[in-house]
Formats: C-alpha cells, sequence, structure tokens
C-alpha cells in the first residue's frame, strides 16, 4: 500500500497530516425587493435592500474544497461569466486536500490500460446499491455510476490530473463478489505522476478556476443564503457582506464533520466518534451548509460514518494485505467479519461499544507474534517503518497489550479469559479448516498460535459523516416536499441520498465530490 497507493507519502506522514488538519435568477425581479437573510433576520449582512449587494456574481459557489472547485469551473465552462469561490478556511482544500485520492469508476482507459476490460457502470451501480442497504435515492447513485468514467476523463482533461494506480475493494458479507473489480483510481499529477494524493486535485483545479476567469476568496466565511421568495438570490458572509447570484448557487461546505450538536441530534455514530474516536476531517468542516440549507428549508438525511482503523493501518483493498488479527468484544467473543470494507467493520465497532452504553464499550484487535514481522501494513509490524518503536511506544502509553498467555491477555483487557481461549481456538480451528465457520471471512485466515499475544483497543478514525442536503440528479438541493429550491444546488458531502447507512470504500466520496460538483456548476450556470 505504502509503495503503490501512497506513492512516496508514509504512512506516518499522512496520519500525521491528516490529524493536522493539519435558471438563471431574474435580478430584475429583484429590483424594489428586499431579500431576506434565510433566518429571516433583516440586519443579516451589511444591509437588509437589494440595493446593498456588495458584489454581484453569476454563480456562487460556497466552501472551496474538491465539490466547490469543481463547480466553479463546470459553471465557467458551462457559459457563466462571473464566477466566485468563498472558501472559510485561509487557503482551499478542505478534506478533499487530506485525501488520498482514490476515485472510484468503472470503464475507463486506466482501467483497460491495466488489462480490466470487463468492469461496467452497471457493475458499480448494483456495488453501490448494495453496499447502501436500501436507504440511497437509486436515480443518485445509477447517475453516479453511469457519469464515472467521463468524469475522470473530464477531472483529467481539466485539472492535469492522471491516475497512478487502479486497485479494488473488499466486499461487505451479503455483497456478490462479482460486483468487484479494480476499479479506485489514484489521483496523480499529470506534471509528475509520482505526486499523488486529493491535494494535487484541489491544487490544480484552482489554478484552472482562475485561469478560466473565476474568482477565489479564502478567510469568507458564508453564513446566510438570501432568499428573493422561494428562490436563492444571494448569500451573507460573516464580516457583513451580501453578494447576488444572478444564476445561481452551489453550496459545498461539506458536513458534519465537527459539529457535535447537529450529530448528536441526527447521527448517533458520527456523535461517539466526535466524543470518544478521532475524527480526522479539515476542521472548518463544521456543517455550515447544511444549517444553512436547513434554515431555508432543503431536506437532510442522516446516516453513518465513513470510519476506518487508521492507526493500525486495517485498510482493506486486495493491494493491502490483512494484518493477522481478530476483533473480539468485551465479551470476548467475535462479532464481525473482519476483511469486510472498512466502514461495514467499523460500523460494528460502534454497534459494539453500544452494547455497553457507548464511551465504556470497547472492541479490540487481537494478535499474536506473527503481527511483529507481519505486512509493513501492520503499524508495529517489525517491517514498518518505525514499527518496532512504535509498538513500544503503544505498549507504554497502554493502547497495545502484551502477555504471554491468552489468559493473561484477557485478564489485562477485562474480557472473560474462557471466552478468549475459546474464540481464538475456534479461530484456529478455522484457520486450519481453511472456512471461518462463523462470519465467512475469506482473508488472512492465520491462526494466533504463537506467544506472545497482542491485544489493541480499536479506536475509529473517521475521515467523514455520511449525510446532509437532499439533492436530484440536476445537484438541486430538495425542500421538504422534493421540490428543487430554485438556483440552489450542492456538491461534494455537503449534499444526501448517495451514500447509505456505512461507507462502501475508498473512492465512493471522491467520485461523489467530482460528479455532483461537475453537475451543480452546470445546473447553477443554466446550462
Ligand atoms: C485522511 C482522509 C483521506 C480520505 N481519502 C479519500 C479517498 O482517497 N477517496 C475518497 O473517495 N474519499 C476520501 N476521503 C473523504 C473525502 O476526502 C471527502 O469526502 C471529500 O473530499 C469531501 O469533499 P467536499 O468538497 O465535499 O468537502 P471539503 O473538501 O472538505 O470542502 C469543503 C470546504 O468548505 C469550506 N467551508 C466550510 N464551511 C464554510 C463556510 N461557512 N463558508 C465558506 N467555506 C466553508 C471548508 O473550509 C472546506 O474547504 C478522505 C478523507 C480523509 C479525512
Amino acid at each position: 500500500m505504502e509503495s503503490t497507493d501512497m506513492q512516496g507519502l508514509s504512512r506516518r506522514n499522512f496520519i500525521g497530516g491528516a490529524a493536522l488538519g493539519l435558471g438563471a435568477l431574474a435580478m430584475g425581479s429583484l429590483a424594489g425587493c428586499a431579500p431576506k437573510a434565510a433566518n429571516g433576520d433583516p440586519d443579516a449582512g451589511s444591509g437588509s435592500a437589494a440595493t446593498s449587494w456588495d458584489g454581484e456574481y453569476d454563480v456562487i459557489v460556497c466552501g472551496g474544497g474538491g465539490g466547490g472547485l469543481t463547480a466553479a469551473y463546470s459553471a465557467l465552462e458551462n457559459g457563466a461569466e462571473k464566477v466566485i469561490v468563498f472558501e472559510k478556511g485561509s487557503q482551499c482544500g478542505g478534506t478533499t486536500a487530506l485525501a488520498e485520492g482514490a476515485v472510484q469508476a468503472a470503464g475507463t482507459s486506466w482501467q483497460k490500460d491495466k488489462g480490466i476490460a470487463d468492469d461496467t457502470p452497471d457493475l458499480l451501480y448494483r456495488f453501490w446499491k448494495t453496499d447502501s442497504e436500501g436507504l440511497v435515492d437509486d436515480d443518485l447513485i445509477r447517475c453516479m455510476a453511469d457519469n464515472a468514467a467521463d468524469n475522470v476523463q473530464w477531472m483529467a482533461d481539466s485539472f492535469s490530473i492522471t491516475f497512478a494506480n487502479v486497485f479494488g475493494a473488499y466486499p461487505a458479507p451479503y455483497l456478490d463478489e462479482a460486483l468487484l473489480k479494480d476499479r479506485i483510481h489514484l489521483i496523480a499529477d499529470a506534471a509528475d505522476p509520482t505526486k499523488t494524493g486529493g491535494a494535487i486535485w484541489t491544487t490544480n483545479a484552482q489554478k484552472a478556476v482562475t485561469e478560466k476567469g473565476g474568482e477565489i476568496e479564502t478567510g469568507i466565511e458564508v453564513s446566510e443564503i438570501i432568499m428573493d421568495g422561494d428562490a436563492a438570490a444571494g448569500v451573507a458572509v460573516k464580516n457583513g457582506k451580501r453578494y447576488k447570484a444572478n444564476k445561481g448557487i452551489v453550496l459545498a461546505m461539506a458536513g458534519i464533520e465537527h459539529n457535535e450538536d447537529l450529530a448528536k441530534r441526527y447521527n448517533p455514530q458520527h456523535y461517539w466518534d466526535l466524543t470518544t474516536q478521532s475524527v480526522i476531517t479539515a476542521p472548518t468542516d463544521t456543517g455550515d451548509g447544511i444549517v444553512m440549507g436547513m434554515a431555508v428549508g432543503a431536506q437532510t438525511i442522516f446516516h453513518g460514518c465513513v470510519d476506518l482503523l487508521l492507526p493500525t493501518w486495517s485498510y482493506t483493498n486486495n493491494q493491502n494485505p490483512e494484518i493477522p488479527y481478530i476483533l473480539v468484544n468485551m465479551r470476548g467473543t467475535r462479532f464481525v467479519r473482519e476483511d469486510t470494507t472498512y466502514a461495514f467493520h467499523c460500523r460494528a465497532l460502534f454497534n459494539e461499544a453500544m452494547q455497553w452504553g457507548g464511551a465504556g464499550g470497547a472492541t479490540y484487535m487481537v494478535m499474536d507474534a506473527k503481527m511483529t514481522d507481519s505486512d509493513k501494513m501492520c503499524a508495529w509490524s517489525d517491517n514498518a517503518e518505525g514499527g518496532a518503536e512504535a509498538r513500544e511506544a503503544a505498549l507504554e502509553d497502554g493502547t497495545l497489550v502484551q502477555a504471554d498467555t491468552l489468559e493473561g491477555l484477557a485478564e489485562a483487557i477485562g474480557v472473560p479469559a474462557e471466552n478468549l481461549v475459546y474464540t481464538v481456538a475456534k479461530w484456529n480451528d478455522d484457520c486450519a479448516a481453511g472456512a471461518d465457520s462463523l462470519y465467512g471471512r475469506t482473508k488472512q485466515l492465520t491462526a494466533l498460535d504463537e506467544a506472545p499475544f497482542y491485544a489493541w483497543r480499536t479506536q475509529n478514525s473517521n475521515i467523514g459523516s455520511i449525510g446532509g442536503l437532499r439533492i436530484n440528479t440536476d445537484a438541486a438541493i430538495l425542500d421538504e416536499a422534493g421540490n428543487p429550491i430554485p438556483h440552489l444546488f450542492g456538491a461534494g458531502v455537503n449534499t444526501a441520498g448517495w451514500i447509505g447507512p456505512y461507507y462502501p470504500g475508498s473512492g465512493t466520496c471522491l467520485q461523489g465530490t467530482l460528479n455532483w460538483g461537475r453537475i451543480a456548476g452546470k445546473s447553477a450556470a443554466g446550462a
């Protein structure tokens, strides 16, 4: 994984960097009317009358991450002349700039170059649909799947991008493996394909937007959508200014990633992640676009999370062998198929924690001595860069526990010894028989039979919440009755309806961000 997917960005640098967060509106109709801020407060912004606008654009894009920058470029390409991106942060990029850069698409030239000739949009659609457990809008994922190959080609042509790698994903238990193909495309800089990652997209897209005549203003926090009757007419920003959008407004301010209040109300798993686990998205993603959309009557959908076990790099795909471990709960028993796509088993970690009231619930990754010499993806493997030191540090701070016997390990982590001994014996028998009789796991059927034994208390790394403003296939934001709110569009993970209760796997978010950004820009331009 490190050598292929990360392309020179070491796992530790990546984790560290991520953790640091490191129809045109007829303005003539506005003449003589006084648009109000979405909250009805006529004093929001610098004034309340149409004559008090501080600027006028064809399209206003709120949020300068992947979705927003893509929407801005698409609006310019589709005839909008004055386009501006307002970005709250001191620089553009958002969570997209932290992303590994995986984009799912089926039927691309990059797949064909690698000999993958049997993938189709229909297989991708059925993959997303199955993983959604019936909770997505069918037409949205059909649109994403049908557009995906053209989208990545357009992305490459528009933003000087190529794709350095094409790889696959692991399944969910009920997923027909025939739906899985190598279709995760890794973004790389066309000028230097050794440079990979989401930041290539946002860096190159900023250049493309400005070269096409768009404006980008950073350090500007959009705070209100100003309505003219039922239609979105402009935005107010935190510095008190108000801007008119003659054609359309695109909300691309991501999800409720760092909004504890909304998470508590609408998304229990995300609330648990925020309060007890780790959320590593851009700190400026505080759900502003969702709050603003709700204030003008937009419909919302909230589900689960994009969670993975990043500290141990248990990051499943077909180029990344699993480290030998099983997951156990506080009863010392297994509870999920561990080789599933990461957000599937991370949802199970959340559900297990809830059996114990939330914060008090723990789950453990149980390993044996083979962990130390396993694949370099294992954070504490001697094969990993700094792996032995990391293991010692984790043992020191208690996140990793070591014992010579399973009974000793059980005692150290406070689970019933007889259960853990039984669980491991059963697992070892299944490994010998070559079949996981409990959960049907197919990858890394490796017995845990060499002392010392290890237990790592799991911690979900949240790289996004799932949920936002419901859109249609024009990326129009819908009201509670399901009707488009005129001139208001959504891009990226500010929008919802296209991911179900758990994340189907790498590249879904960025394909959604690309697809809805491209469509929202075009729709906002009135094309
Ligand atoms: C470490 C990590 C790795 C990931 N890797 C992948 C991957 O490889 N593939 C994949 O599919 N997904 C990946 N994801 C998820 C993916 O990156 C995101 O879902 C996606 O980038 C979201 O894009 P966006 O444009 O909707 O949001 P963002 O890129 O976060 O952009 C939103 C922007 O809006 C701005 N904003 C917020 N509020 C306001 C406001 N009031 N006014 C103005 N601006 C505002 C923010 O500052 C931000 O710049 C990863 C996530 C993380 C954290």
